[in-house]
C-alpha cells in the first residue's frame, strides 16, 4: 500500500476555510513594501515567526501585513499565486476568505475585481479553481454589513461565492440580531453564507449562527461538541463544519486530547478539513494538515476521501463544478481497489 503522504498528495483536494490574508508569502510582501519605500518588521523568512505580543493583537498584525499590498494588481498577484500553490499540492477547488476591514486601501469593489482577475489568471495557467467569500468583522455595524452585501450584489463575479463573518466572539460578545438582515439579504441574492462560530464562542455561538445568521456552513464549529443536543442537530441537518485541527491545537485546545475531531466524525457530522491561517502555522500545506488529522484522529483513508466529498458538496460553486469534483474523487477511490 502507498504511504499516507503519497495517498494524500495524490488525492484530489477541496479547501473551504483558508484566509487569503494568511497565505501571502513574506518574500512577496517584501517586494511590495519596498515599492512603497517601507520595510518589513523582520526578514521575509521570519515575518510570520510572531512573538506572543504580535499575536495578542493578531488583527492589528493582519492590518499591517495587508497594508504592504499597495496596488490592486499586487492583490491580483497574491490571488494568482494562491491558485497556483493550491494546484501544486493537488487542490482542485478552494474558497478563500477575505475580510475587507483589513484592506482599507481598497474599496470592496476593487477587492472583488482584483481577486477575480487573480483567480482567473491562476486557473488559466494551470492553477486551482478558486472562489472567495467576503467576510464581515463582528465589530462592524448593521449598516456597514448591509452596505457590503449590496456592493457584493452590484459587483458580483462568478468567483464571488458568498458572505462570511469572523472576529473574536470572546472579545465582542454575542452579536445577537445585528447581522441578521445582511445574512438574510445575502441568501436572497443567492450567495452562500458561512460563519465563524464554535471556536472563540461555545455552543451558543453556533446556535446564533444557525438561527440568526442562517449559516449554510460553519467555520470551525468544533465547540458545538460541548453540547450533545447541538451535535445531534448538526448531524441531522448535515451542516458542514470547516474544521481546522492545527489552528485549533495552536490557539484553542491546551489539552489536545480534548479536540473533538474523532467524536464529530463518529457522530456522523459533515466535517471538512482545512488550514485556516497557513503562513502563521509554518507555511502549512493542506496535505500536511490532512496528514496531521489522519494521525490525530486515526482516520481511515475512506474517511479522508469522504471529508473531501463533504467539502465538494458544501462548496459554494455551480453544479457542474461540484459534479467535476465528485467525479474526480470517485475516480481516485477506484484507483485504490
Ligand atoms: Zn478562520
Amino acid at each position: 500500500m502507498e504511504s499516507l503522504t503519497q495517498f494524500l498528495t495524490r488525492m484530489p483536494k477541496v479547501e473551504l476555510h483558508v484566509h487569503l490574508e494568511s497565505t501571502m508569502p513574506g518574500e512577496l510582501l517584501d517586494q511590495f513594501a519596498r515599492r512603497q519605500g517601507r520595510s518589513l518588521p523582520r526578514s521575509p523568512q521570519d515575518l510570520y515567526r510572531c512573538s506572543a505580543e504580535d499575536l495578542s493583537d493578531f488583527l492589528a498584525f493582519l492590518d499591517r501585513i495587508c497594508s504592504y499590498v499597495g496596488r490592486p494588481e499586487e492583490l491580483t498577484l497574491v490571488a494568482e499565486r494562491f491558485s497556483l500553490a493550491c494546484a501544486r499540492e493537488g487542490i482542485l477547488y478552494a474558497e478563500a476568505i477575505l475580510n475587507p476591514t483589513h484592506w482599507s486601501q481598497f474599496s470592496p469593489a476593487q477587492l472583488i475585481a482584483a481577486l477575480t482577475e487573480g483567480f482567473d489568471r491562476g486557473q488559466a495557467v494551470g492553477g486551482a479553481q478558486c472562489a472567495f467569500t467576503l467576510s464581515l468583522s463582528r465589530t462592524q455595524t448593521e449598516a456597514e454589513a448591509l452596505r457590503l452585501v449590496e456592493t457584493m450584489a452590484a459587483c458580483r463575479t462568478p468567483r464571488l461565492a458568498g458572505l462570511s463573518i469572523d472576529g473574536n466572539e470572546a472579545l465582542t460578545g454575542p452579536t445577537g440580531r445585528r447581522f441578521h438582515a445582511a445574512f438574510h439579504r445575502a441568501g436572497q441574492l443567492g450567495f452562500g453564507r458561512t460563519v465563524h462560530a464554535g471556536e472563540s464562542s461555545g455552543p451558543e455561538g453556533v446556535r446564533e449562527a444557525l438561527d440568526l445568521l442562517e449559516a449554510d456552513r460553519l467555520d470551525h464549529g468544533v465547540r458545538a461538541a460541548e453540547d450533545p443536543a447541538l451535535v445531534e442537530r448538526l448531524v441531522r441537518q448535515q451542516i458542514p463544519l470547516n474544521v481546522c485541527l492545527s489552528s485549533n491545537l495552536a490557539l484553542l485546545y491546551r489539552d489536545p486530547t480534548r479536540h473533538p475531531l474523532r467524536r464529530l466524525l463518529d457522530a456522523g457530522a459533515a466535517v471538512t478539513l482545512n488550514r485556516d491561517d497557513p503562513t502563521f502555522l509554518g507555511d502549512l500545506t493542506l496535505t500536511e494538515e490532512l496528514r496531521r488529522a489522519a494521525d490525530f484522529a486515526a482516520m481511515t483513508r475512506e474517511e479522508l476521501i469522504r471529508c473531501q466529498e463533504t467539502a465538494a458538496r458544501a462548496a459554494f460553486c455551480d453544479e457542474a463544478t461540484r459534479a467535476r469534483l465528485l467525479r474526480a474523487l470517485t475516480a481516485f477511490r477506484q484507483t485504490l481497489v
